[in-house]
């Protein structure tokens, strides 16, 4: 894998171009995908000059793939290769419902595990490291490829599956592990759980937590908080089932770098196909340049980021998303007016009660979004909804009801978090 993370834009940019020409000159070669076959039709990837030429491809939608997979079950048409060829099977996680079945062959399952190498380098991982993934290895790929990219870069790899809470701590403390990878509201839990243990996590060997799955990792309280009572430092990573190990933190932990050797990075206006200026929120779209046997090609993520109008201070060339993944496409509300991303809710409530769990309600009434919140607090700490609705006034001028329910009420997290329940027909 080429580095590019310190070389000038316009190598970047060459480099990307080129890849991106020679996959397309692949995927156009007879019966080599029948789905992006058909969406490439009339186009010649020699035209392809530079990335302001990436307009003349079409979007990729997950719809499509969805859709792909009912009428050419169960895999669907967007394989370049034989089905023989393909080792790895997984599925999305489903949160927006009809789960993607994706495969990969070991080529591909090689190059997740290279982008994977390149977060832990990033986080300062090296061979005398040993990660404790805390995932369940199912169907859904989650950590799986960070699992495949610890033992790449050498490091000893610890998997943290068919295990409890405490069982799972039990083998941080017993392997010394110095790095965890897990959903930051997982790395919360399992502080409560230590807390209950009397476990000191602070005097454990993790030194790194590195987190995705959700935004928690670059909202700063969370961050903080998670930093404060694990005594490590915590990075953020973002990735896809459909997409690959996309992006990182760095030292400077402001958001998200974007491994931009191996994707191209778009951000588009929400439900248009126009590009947004850095500094403003719109939809990331990703094309990858070395899955070559489930590729993606300008496909829409449905996450809404922002590109950083400055470079990073760390010397990086990479584009940078700037507070990380910020929300989903459809979990913005607009309530009277103002875009609220769940993302800017949490890092209050963090603020003020850091471990307590909570719930975001959206509905619609007369055809306007409304938000409601719970959050988990005792009797003795009900002052302090008075403070949250004082801040979301000040920070975000949201006037929102805020309503305490019994600490515990709320389920907890191993894999993606789901806080937000959408009473709402239809979208905004
Ligand atoms: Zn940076």
């Amino acid at each position: 894998m080429q580095r590019l993370e310190y070389a000038s834009p316009t190598e970047i940019e060459q480099h990307q171009v080129g890849r991106l020409r020679n996959l397309l000159n692949f995927l156009q070669q007879e019966s080599v995908n029948a789905f992006y076959q058909e969406k490439l039709a009339g186009i010649n990837p020699a035209n392809l000059q530079s990335l302001a030429d990436l307009p003349s491809l079409p979007l990729t939608l997950k719809a499509e793939l969805v859709s792909q997979q009912s009428h050419y079950p169960p895999y669907g048409q967007n394989l370049s290769y034989a089905p023989e060829c393909y080792t790895k099977l997984h599925q999305t996680s489903g949160t927006t419902g009809h789960p993607l079945k994706i495969l990969d062959t070991a080529e591909s399952w090689d190059w997740w595990a290279r982008c994977w190498v390149e977060v832990f380098r990033a986080a300062g991982v090296t061979e005398k490291d040993r990660v404790f993934v805390a995932f369940s290895f199912g169907l859904f790929i989650g950590f799986w490829t960070a699992y495949e990219g610890a033992g790449k870069l050498g490091a000893l790899v610890i998997p943290g599956g068919g295990m409890d809470t405490p069982q799972r701590l039990a083998a941080i403390f017993d392997h010394e592990a110095t790095v965890i990878c897990s959903t930051p509201s997982y790395a919360l839990h399992m502080a409560e759980v230590a807390e209950q243990k009397k476990l000191d996590l602070a005097s454990s060997k993790v030194r790194v937590l590195i987190h995705a799955g959700e935004p928690g990792a670059s909202i700063p309280p969370v961050r903080r908080r998670i930093e404060e009572v694990w005594g490590a430092t915590v990075h953020d990573h973002a990735g896809a089932t459909e997409i690959g190990a996309y992006g990182f933190s760095c030292a400077a932990q402001v958001g998200l770098h974007v491994n931009e050797s191996e994707f191209i990075v778009e951000v588009l206006e929400r439900g248009s196909d126009q590009p947004v200026p850095p500094g403003e929120p719109g939809e990331l779209v990703v094309t990858n340049l070395g899955r070559w046997g489930f590729p993606v090609i300008r496909y829409r993520t449905g996450d809404m980021v922002r590109l950083a109008k400055e470079p990073c201070t760390c010397g990086r060339t990479y584009k940078l998303l700037q507070g990380g993944v910020i929300g989903r496409v459809d979990n913005m509300v607009i309530v009277r007016g103002i875009n609220i991303f769940p993302s800017a809710i949490e890092a209050i409530i963090r603020e003020i009660i850091p471990q307590n769990e909570f719930r975001l309600i959206f509905s619609r009434v007369k055809g306007l979004d409304e938000l409601e919140i719970e959050v988990e607090v005792a009797q003795d700490e009900l002052d302090k909804l008075e403070t949250l609705m004082a801040l979301f006034r000040q920070r975000l001028a949201l006037r929102v009801p805020v309503r305490a329910v019994e600490p515990g009420a709320f389920p907890r997290f191993q894999l993606k978090a789901r806080r937000i329940l959408d009473r709402r027909t239809s979208l905004a």
